[in-house]
Order: C-alpha cells, then structure tokens, then sequence
C-alpha cells in the first residue's frame, strides 16, 4: 500500500501527468528504482556518517561486521560484536608434521616445504583439534583470520575448501619472501593493532610457534598455544 502511495504521489506531483496511465511516469522515468536506491543510501548514511573511523563506536563496529558479511560460507549468527580470531595453519589447524621440517628456531624449511607441496602429500595431511574452535568462532559470527607462514598453493586453497576451514581472510606469504616466521607475521598482522576500525577489538592468536606467539602477544592480541590442544 505504501508503494502505491509512493506512486500516485509521485506521478501526481508531476506537471506533465498522464490521466490515461497514471503510473507510466512513475516506471517509465525508473524513479521507484531510485526510491528504493535512496532509502538504501539514507540508511547507509545514517549508518556510515562521518566514517572516519575516530570517533564513533558503533560506526566502527558496523564497519567490522560489513566486512565480515561478505564471507558468508556457511549459517552464521550475526555478531554485531565480534572478536578477530586469527589462526595459524600448521600445527594448529592442520597437521601437516608429515612433509614439514624446521630448523632449531620452529621456521619451515622452505625450500624443502615446496618441493613437498604437491597435491598428494598435501591431501595426506589431517585436521587438528583446534579446528572444531575455528569452525566454533565462525559460526559465532567472529571474524577469522588465517595467518599462515605458508606461500599458499592452488592445492592448499582445494585443502582448506574441501575441510570447511572457514575463513573471512587468508594472509599468507608473498611468493619469493624468506622472511622468518614471527617477523613476517607481525608485520602482515600490524594494521588490525592500528586502524581504528580494529584496534579497541579483541583479538586471539592461535599458533603453534613460540616466536610467533610472542611477537604478535607483544602487538596487544590474546594468544594460545595451540601445542596444548594436539
Ligand atoms: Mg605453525
């Protein structure tokens, strides 16, 4: 009924009415599209005004839960309070021990691990525990983030799809890097313990790697040693 008002209103307010079809103008001319468009801005704006991402919480807030509502991979409770749980791979999600060596500091040997990044042995590798928290803190509407010091494979995207490793964003290593692990991580990590829209949100880090574990614990995130849980 309201759009039937919105259209007799419409068309009546215009100097060059047609009597014969009173809503020819109204659809003719897209302007209930426009309606609809404006409305949706009025909300936008009244959601997103002044986003500059300084002052007001809820903007901030709204700006989080937008981005993680594009990732929808499966039914998910929309938390309009999430927390950003960020989750290593090896050794915390995926056990992977099978084609993977490390030097005395916990690093991958990377050479040796792309040599061995084929589609068998990567099919060869099984979930942890730590991945039922993962598919847990999804489904609660937190925003996860994979953080792995893996330069990812078409085969380890195929991986993490086929198992339901739910994600809203994957940060791996650029290709050709050899940056060690936490020096790595910690800068790739940064910009959620400085921009406004993340930084007063709790975060948990998930990794098997003590450097990691304290080079990311020193940028203010809460972290667990996924040893415990394997
Ligand atoms: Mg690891």
């Amino acid at each position: 009924m309201d759009w039937l008002c919105f259209g007799f209103l419409f068309t009546t307010g215009n100097c060059r009415f047609n009597f014969k079809n009173p809503f020819s103008n109204c659809w003719q001319s897209d302007h209930f599209v426009d309606f609809i468009f404006r409305n949706e801005q009025r909300i936008n704006a009244l959601n997103f005004a002044n986003d500059d991402g300084t002052t007001n919480k809820v903007i901030i807030m709204t700006r989080t839960y937008r981005n993680i509502t594009k990732t929808k991979q499966c039914e998910r409770f929309y938390n309009l309070s999430p927390r950003i749980c960020i989750y290593d791979l090896d050794g915390t999600v995926i056990n992977s021990s099978h084609r993977a060596t490390h030097d005395e500091n916990g690093n991958i040997d990377l050479s040796d691990w792309k040599a061995k990044s084929t589609k068998d042995l990567i099919f060869q590798d099984s979930l942890m525990p730590l991945y039922c928290q993962l598919q847990e803190d999804y489904k609660n509407g937190d925003m996860i983030i994979i953080c792995t010091a893996r330069e990812l494979s078409k085969w380890d995207y195929e991986f993490i799809h086929f198992y339901n490793i739910y994600y809203d964003r994957i940060i791996s290593r650029p290709k050709g890097n050899d940056t060690s692990d936490s020096i790595l991580k910690k800068s790739q990590l940064r910009y959620l313990f400085n921009l406004p829209q993340y930084r007063n949100i709790l975060k948990v880090f998930y990794d098997d790697n003590p450097s990691n574990l304290s080079a990311i614990g020193s940028l203010g995130a809460t972290v667990v040693d996924a040893r415990r849980y394997a």
